[in-house]
């Protein structure tokens, strides 16, 4: 069975990323989404709520198994017996921390193999970030995250972002 590992923090999932994850399944038999945490960090959702808006955004994906770790990916890859990484590439600039990370990877295990997944172009410039901002503008990010994120994000922010 190809089983490939999906790594991001996911804070919150936006249709760019769920346009990798679909995708991702089209090539792989099971793909493992993994939200990666880092306690000193603060984002706008804990690692529970990040798990659980990636699991109702893709209830209709057979082989999607969504979990989370905190530390290094090459640990939980070994933990998990997965050589495979999926990684989504945007513009130009994701490419060279990308590239970084693909080389150390294979250095620190040589079975290790990152494959990257072109953006669609409508998702290029989109990021978890720009929508969170976009929404602490109050604006409009319904082309950006399902209706579930759009709720969350609104409910984080303490108004409503309609
Ligand atoms: P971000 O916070 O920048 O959205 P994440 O760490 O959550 O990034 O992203 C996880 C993975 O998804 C990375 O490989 C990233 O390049 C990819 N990704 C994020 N947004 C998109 C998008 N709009 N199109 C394609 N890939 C994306």
């Amino acid at each position: 069975m190809k089983v490939a590992v999906y790594p991001g923090s996911f804070d919150p999932v936006t249709l760019g990323h769920l346009d990798i994850i679909e995708r991702s399944c089209e090539i792989f038999d099971q793909v493992i989404v993994t939200v990666m945490y880092n306690k000193s960090k603060s984002p706008m959702f804990t690692v529970e709520e990040r798990v659980q808006l990636i699991k109702d955004a893709t209830k209709h994906l057979k082989n999607v198994v969504v979990d989370c770790h905190e530390g290094l990916l090459i640990d939980y890859l070994k933990s998990k017996e997965v050589f495979i990484i999926v990684k989504g590439l945007r513009a130009i600039s994701d490419f060279e921390a990308e590239f970084q990370m693909a080389s150390v990877n294979q250095k620190l295990c040589h079975k290790i193999e990152t494959v990257f997944i072109m953006t669609r172009t409508e998702y290029m410039y989109l990021s978890s970030s720009i929508v969170k901002e976009v929404a602490s503008f109050n604006g409009d990010i319904s082309n950006f995250v399902t209706e579930n994120v759009q709720l969350a994000i609104a409910s984080k922010m303490g108004g409503n972002n309609e």
